[in-house]
């Protein structure tokens, strides 16, 4: 009777911790912080959540000035919670990819209103986060990768020129963090796997060196990946990716593995209907919390590595939309139509009024069989000009599939 008593408890348990993804992700609404409804935010607005939240978790969070970008922006470390295992986060590296940006401070925001929940608890006695979200406020106020001085900061990780580069290995340094997470977006056009579905979380442990060797420290990044993927796997199975894992020299990833902090890169792809990236925000809160939590109460280290050294490898290998057989004629009579699919991808760009706009382009063209597409069009019997599918052309998407109705 004792034994099934005991028995029943470790399920009831185990169950408790599968449920706690589960429970995050129904919570979500509630919780997030509503105030980011775009990707197109800036560090002006984000340092006004950030007072909002310093206010409400008094105590639990503190703010530490560790310098200023390129063009003078003031960059915060964010300090949360008491724990001896540091856990160091850091986001937008690239200034167009916020992603994981909003999902910090939905994480904030959720522990604003949950500080006495049991799995927040053991966060914040376990551990103590360190959080850097938008390293390249410069980047983000003009939505593009590089830095103000046009280097990709994270190629600058050896040469250090930056001031954002410099900022990021002088945190790391003083406080030697066991776990770091390096947040990053990725294209949307990415599948998971040379046949699969597209690629919404792309997920790589960086190598230390050019023969890729594990040792300890990416050993215990590779659990933490593998406790992601588990995570991750009740919401978008199929849709989980390994990153190209040779080794970069000069990138962050690379060298914060190296340095000593065992590191996971999460790549925020894409997903059907949401160019603005709020389900896959979503995602990023969950997944996020979560494996911070598994590292608090250390369950991290027995989910086997293998979870995640078997996902399909990313590839770019996605198209927003294929059109397929079209007969592409000539109005020179004496070349032969030929049949062609192409490949047309959707970009957001803002336009000289600042206002957001739909760039549709022509990416690729002919036998485009081995490609995944989020919309399919069969364009058989129809007839267009070679004149009107020129390889990376600008077109207008409205006007220009009238062609196939
Ligand atoms: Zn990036």
């Amino acid at each position: 009777m004792k034994n099934i008593f005991i028995i029943a408890l470790t399920f009831f348990q185990l169950s408790m911790a599968q449920n706690y993804p589960k429970k995050l992700f129904n919570l979500y609404d509630a919780v997030k912080d509503t105030s980011f409804t775009t990707i197109r935010f800036k560090q002006s607005h984000l340092v006004e959540r950030i007072n909002i939240y310093e206010n409400k978790l008094k105590g639990i969070m503190k703010l530490e000035k560790v310098g200023y970008s390129g063009e003078g922006r003031e960059i915060n470390l964010i300090h949360i919670g008491n724990g001896k295992t540091k856990v160091f986060l850091w986001s937008q590296m690239h200034g167009d990819e916020p992603t994981a940006t909003m999902a910090l401070m939905d994480i904030l925001s959720y522990f604003a209103s949950n500080q006495n929940q049991k799995e927040v608890k053991a966060i914040l006695q376990k551990t103590t986060l360190l959080i850097l979200p938008m390293i390249n406020p410069d980047g983000a106020e003009r939505f593009q990768r590089r830095s103000v001085h046009g280097i990709d900061i994270n190629r600058d990780a050896l040469a250090l020129q930056t001031s954002e580069a410099n900022i990021l290995k002088n945190v790391r340094d003083k406080y030697n963090p066991k776990f770091g997470f390096n947040l990053h977006d990725q294209d949307p056009w990415n599948t998971a796997g040379q046949n699969g579905d597209v690629s919404t979380i792309a997920l790589l442990t960086p190598a230390y060196n050019f023969e890729k060797s594990t040792n300890a420290v990416r050993k215990r990044a590779k659990h933490v990946a593998a406790e992601i993927v588990d995570i991750l796997n009740s919401f978008i199975k199929g849709k989980i990716a390994r990153y190209n894992d040779d080794f970069e020299p000069r990138a962050f990833g690379d060298n914060i593995q190296k340095w000593g902090t065992s590191t996971v890169l999460i790549e925020s792809g894409g997903y059907p209907n949401d160019p603005n990236k709020m389900f896959i925000r979503k995602l990023n809160f969950v997944a996020i919390l979560t494996s911070i939590n598994s590292i608090a109460t250390e369950k991290y280290t027995e989910t086997q590595i293998s979870k995640y050294e078997s996902l399909p490898e990313n590839k770019n290998l996605l198209y927003d939309i294929i059109i397929k057989n079209i007969t592409q004629t000539f109005m020179n009579s004496t070349i032969k139509s030929v049949k062609v699919d192409i490949g047309i991808n959707i970009t957001q760009t803002e336009n000289s009024e600042k206002v957001v706009v739909q760039k549709a382009t022509i990416e690729n063209k002919g036998d485009l069989r081995t490609y995944k597409t989020f919309r399919v069009i069969d364009a058989k019997g129809k007839k267009v000009d070679n004149s009107k599918l020129k390889l990376n052309s600008e077109i207008n998407m409205e006007e220009f599939l009238k062609q196939f109705n």
